[in-house]
């Protein structure tokens, strides 16, 4: 980031938009009226929070970030990442809105051919029919180059081999995004990605649930593809050039895993603020003490200054303008600031801290999360120091 591309982000206000105001407002009260338990009895039956889900769809906030010609409410990721915020404020973050619009929709805008873009934007945005991802490989893993799921081409078919894994949500999704490899680049002998709209319940697609320590509504995956055929109508972007949609997709993943983290952060800043106040064992509430004010206190001002790069990432985004860099900052600072704010408020609670009834250790597996997916913390630096420092490459 140089300092002269400041100034010139058109988008980025110093306070909220009477407009952002509201949004926030509408979707905190929708939210509200679910709450963190109902997350986790969605969480314990592995079902998605429907009736929230519906509700913020008829509300228009699921495809904020789908153009109106869509149906979508043609606004941006700022607009859908206000949302996620919200809902993981609220105690209910929804991975399905980071998968769905946020990831796919976001590739279908701007690489979708024109019958995709008929055919899935308005169900997207509609909230009527929903996406998942499938990049991640068992043997390629942060390195997406090295992807080994491979389409070939058969006649008006491609034809796909291989396996992904943690792929989140597929036995809910309606559809999935897949990345495959389609060819190798001859001189740096990189895969060449293509990605491909897949049916979850596609003939040799079979698929493994992986237990796991988090606790959310979507589960995740190991898929197989055993010559798993798709047509060529199904291809998204151009054969052998994936990575450029790919990014149009990652970006705003990032931005959506930092609004969890931020999220799930003023959520338990604000419990916790709540509970120093009444909670009372040496005659004045425990928040009298300046060793539980402090460390509340220091994670206050790391959500909100993860949240500053959070939405400069999303202005950038949404002026079309190169937000890698951003998104990934965003990413690692909200990712280690909403860890560190859950981990606060679940010290100053004491043994509450660990009670399902105060539902603050039950987010620990989705603010963990974020520091391995959607990009490793370890990722991020290379990124940083090789983009930004401008040092060699160390990997
Ligand atoms: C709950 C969950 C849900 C997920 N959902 C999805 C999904 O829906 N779709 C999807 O495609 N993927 C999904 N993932 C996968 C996730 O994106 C990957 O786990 C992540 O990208 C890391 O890949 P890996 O697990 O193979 O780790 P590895 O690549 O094996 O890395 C292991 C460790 O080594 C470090 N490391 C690796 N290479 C380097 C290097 N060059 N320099 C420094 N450190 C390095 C990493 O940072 C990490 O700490 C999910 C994962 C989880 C756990």
């Amino acid at each position: 980031m140089t300092m002269d591309s400041a100034p010139t982000v058109p988008s980025l206000a110093l306070e909220p938009t009477p407009e952002e105001v509201l949004l926030r407002k509408t979707v905190s009260e929708i939210v509200g009226r679910y709450g963190h338990a109902c997350y986790m009895a969605a969480s314990a039956q592995g079902e998605p929070m429907t009736d929230l889900w519906n509700e913020l769809a008829d509300a228009g906030f699921i495809g904020l970030n789908i153009p109106e010609e869509y149906g979508g409410g043609g606004a941006g990721l700022m607009e859908l990442a206000i949302v996620l915020e919200e809902m993981s404020a609220g105690g209910c973050p929804e991975l399905a809105l980071v998968l769905s619009p946020g990831i796919v929709g976001s590739i279908l805008v701007k690489h979708g051919t024109p019958e995709q873009r008929q055919r899935y934007l308005p169900a997207i945005a509609a909230g009527r029919e929903k996406f998942v991802f499938a990049l991640t490989e068992p043997n390629a893993g942060s390195n997406s180059h090295n992807v080994a799921t491979t389409a070939r081409r058969d006649g008006s078919d491609w034809v796909v081999q291989g396996s992904k894994y943690y792929i989140s949500g597929v036995d809910h999704c309606d559809h999935f995004l897949l990345v495959a490899r389609t060819g190798r680049d001859e001189q740096s002998g990189r895969g060449q990605l293509s990605l491909f709209i897949v049916e979850p319940d596609a003939p040799g697609l079979t698929r493994e649930p992986i237990p796991t320590a988090l606790r959310a509504p979507e589960r995740q995956f190991t898929l197989f593809f055993d010559d798993v055929r798709i047509p060529a109508t199904h291809v998204v972007g151009e054969i052998g050039h994936g990575l450029v949609p790919l990014f149009d997709g990652l970006n705003p993943e990032r931005v959506l895993s930092a609004v969890i983290c931020t999220g799930v952060g003023r959520y338990a800043l604000a419990k916790a603020t709540r509970y120093v106040k009444e909670r009372n064992v040496w005659g004045v509430p425990i928040g009298a003490h300046q060793a539980v004010q402090h460390p509340l206190a220091a994670a206050t001002m790391e959500i909100e200054a993860a949240r500053g790069m959070t939405w400069r990432a999303a202005a950038l985004y949404d002026a079309a303008r190169p937000a890698g860099e951003a998104a990934n900052m965003a990413k690692y600072l909200a990712s280690k600031a909403g860890a560190h704010a859950l981990d606060t408020a679940i010290q100053v609670h004491g043994g509450n801290g660990l009670a399902d009834e105060y539902g603050l250790a039950d987010l620990w597996g989705i603010v963990r999360l974020q520091q391995i997916a959607p990009v490793s913390t370890e990722m991020v630096l290379n990124h940083i120091a090789q983009h930004t420092l401008g040092l060699p490459r160390s990997y």
